[in-house]
């Protein structure tokens, strides 16, 4: 009973959360995609195939377990389930995943070129910036257990030639993610076509780890 009444609200705010992300102009037509856990289920919610996220509802989501069956749902399961599936499997505190192809962090990736935490707010979230994968076919095993291996330590891949994948302990914070990390790609991409090159990660961490910052989040915390 409890997991029903969960799911139904889990449900509503994974649809109104898809919506937004075609409102922020993060995906287009009917690509991308986003899940949430269900929790103290081996199930998720996902977006199903051949739905555009801009119109969304709670009742065309499908629900499936860590290995991509469909347990339940009248539509067709997405081709790019695997890379939910897999994350779910590799990241316990993971709740939702949300993976889009927003156009400037998808240009990093095709550019082969790692996204900077250059601002200082990124670098809290992300302090080794956000990775390329290489390519791999959509829905291919392959590129599922590449995000695997990086998923463990990043909370933010670009999957090369294709999109960005963001994960979150809500579904509010693995979306908000996704516009900070496209954010952040727009920034870089400004600061290069202003000075013709950025900082460097090492120059990044030495900056941002200095004694009077670290005092002032002890302060802070304390
Ligand atoms: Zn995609």
């Amino acid at each position: 009973m409890e997991t029903t009444v969960s799911s139904r609200k889990i449900s509503y705010e994974l649809a109104e959360f898809g919506r937004r992300l075609h409102r922020q102009g993060l995906v287009i037509g009917n690509s991308g995609n986003i899940s949430a856990r269900l929790p103290g289920t081996n199930t998720l919610l996902i977006k199903p195939s051949g739905v555009s996220l801009k119109s969304l509802k709670p009742e065309e989501l499908v629900v499936v377990d860590l290995q991509g069956n469909k347990v339940k749902g009248e539509l067709a399961v997405s081709i790019e389930t695997p890379i939910h599936t897999a994350i779910y499997r590799t990241r316990e505190d993971v709740q939702a995943v949300v993976h889009t192809h927003p156009p400037t962090a998808t240009a990093f990736g095709i550019a082969k070129t790692k996204i900077l935490p250059l601002q200082i707010e990124m670098f809290s979230q992300l302090p080794d910036g956000i990775p390329v994968i290489p390519f791999e076919t959509t829905g291919s095993k392959a590129l599922a257990e590449k995000i695997q291996k990086k998923i463990v330590k990043y909370d933010a891949v670009i999957l090369e030639n294709h999109g960005l994948v963001t994960v979150g302990s809500t579904l509010e914070s693995a979306c908000d993610l996704n516009l900070m990390v496209e954010e952040a790609a727009k920034v870089q991409f400004m600061v290069m076509s202003v000075a013709g090159k950025t900082e460097n990660l090492a120059s990044l961490k030495k900056k941002f780890k200095t004694p009077s910052l670290l005092e002032q989040n002890i302060m802070k915390d304390g």
